[in-house]
């Protein structure tokens, strides 16, 4: 199991190939889960390659944090 805490509010958690999240920053108490792909769950990137443009990965899930906010609708 890999825990992952992004910030006060919001943590990944990765178990048996699936990909658990919670997050409440925006008071919504989000949880969800998918299985653990290696591309990214929002733009379908790959994942773990880091090359000159992109951003460092956000994590197992989601390229860039950028991704990360589209998916789970924040701005
Ligand atoms: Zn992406």
């Amino acid at each position: 199991m890999k825990i992952e805490i992004k910030n006060k509010d919001c943590v990944f958690i990765t178990l048996n190939n699936k990909v658990y999240y919670i997050d409440d920053s925006t008071d919504e108490s989000i949880i969800d889960s998918w299985e653990l792909k290696d591309y990214c769950q929002n733009c379908g990137s790959s994942l773990g390659i880091y090359n000159g443009d992109a951003e460092e990965d956000y994590n197992n899930s989601f390229c860039s944090k950028g991704c990360y906010y589209k998916y789970t609708n924040k701005n």
